[in-house]
């Protein structure tokens, strides 16, 4: 089966080099993963739970996010669709089930890449939405995580790991291709959609709109950016989405402070303006929770004791060339 998924997958790469699509498991009612290509180097793998970013060449491969664990033979599948060379990097963008469930299968061979605080939520689990989330195997756990700015240099790119961590999650991590101008923003965005912050897992919108604004200076005005759901977006795309943070934040706050209660806003339809923005996922309802919840008290703000460029920072300016 598995070579059929292969085989299936390369001839799918060679008759539409920019979007194919594979066939599901047989006897599997599961959605079928897609394909794109972003550039040669750079291919995104839809379907799997989160978008996985895949970066090949003679070098090897490198994976931004694994997918759920269901479906990791058939993100293994469509990988070597992609290319046949060793999988010597899995980089985890936060510890979410559907961004790491394929670490251990994908990264059987190569090194596990996360920040500090994703391997700690991994070992000892968590709670998503009020649902407990058990601790990972130990083979999916990263061996080796990180704080700040690292680099890899693989395929002839700069492949620059940048912690932005209390948005989505306290551990995220976005991950810039800087030769190819791509970047895997993770869970920190989603194109024209309310996003899914989790509180219980250090997020928040103030510190997202801190961290957005950061990443949007450091990368260039055409840079291509990957969700961490749903199809490939722009920097003007990204700028939407900081418009509406700050603009749904405002109105929150101000009906906080005009007295009003969650119920009352909800009631009163404080994010009409937005409402295209809701989704299955994330209602205008239960994004005016969140936005009081994280919105409301003392902030998570980086302690004046750290350094300066330490993980609760945004991230650097880029790189030249
Ligand atoms: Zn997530």
């Amino acid at each position: 089966m598995i070579r059929e998924v292969l085989l299936s997958a390369a001839i799918l790469m060679l008759a539409s080099p920019a979007f194919g699509q594979l066939t599901a498991p047989e006897g599997s009612d599961a959605p079928a993963l897609t394909i794109e290509m972003v550039t040669e180097k750079i291919h995104v793998i839809r379907g799997a739970g989160g978008n996985i970013a895949v970066l090949s060449g003679d070098d090897g491969v490198l994976v931004v996010d694994s997918g759920t664990a269901a479906r990791s033979s058939d993100v293994l599948a469509a990988i070597r669709g992609i290319s046949d060379k060793p999988i010597r990097y899995v980089v985890n963008t936060h510890w979410h089930p559907d961004h790491t469930g394929g670490n251990a299968a994908i990264a059987a061979g190569g090194a596990m890449i996360a920040h500090d605080r994703t391997r700690g939520w991994l070992k000892r689990g968590g709670i998503i939405d009020g649902t407990p989330v058990p601790p990972a195997a130990p083979a999916a756990i990263p061996e080796f995580t990180i704080k700040f700015e690292t680099r890899i240099y693989l395929n002839g790119e700069t492949v620059q790991i940048l912690p932005v961590p209390g948005g989505h999650t306290d551990g995220d991590m976005v991950v810039y291709f800087v030769e190819s101008n791509v970047v895997h923003v993770g869970d920190m965005f989603v194109a024209d959609q309310f996003p899914l912050i989790d509180a219980d897992s250090g997020g928040s919108i103030p510190q997202l709109t801190r961290n957005l604004d950061g990443l949007r200076a450091a990368l260039r005005s055409d840079t291509r950016l990957i969700p961490g759901h749903g199809p490939l977006s722009s920097i003007e795309g990204l700028v939407r989405f900081s418009v509406m943070l700050e603009s749904t934040s405002a109105l929150v706050v101000n009906a906080r402070n005009r007295g009003e209660s969650v119920e009352t806003m909800k009631q009163n339809k404080l994010l009409e303006p937005w409402s295209s923005w809701a989704s299955d996922l994330v209602s205008a309802d239960r994004f005016i929770e969140v936005l009081d919840k994280t919105t409301a008290g003392p902030v998570r703000k980086p302690s004046s004791k750290k350094q300066k460029g330490t993980d609760a920072t945004v991230p650097p300016a880029r790189p030249k060339g």
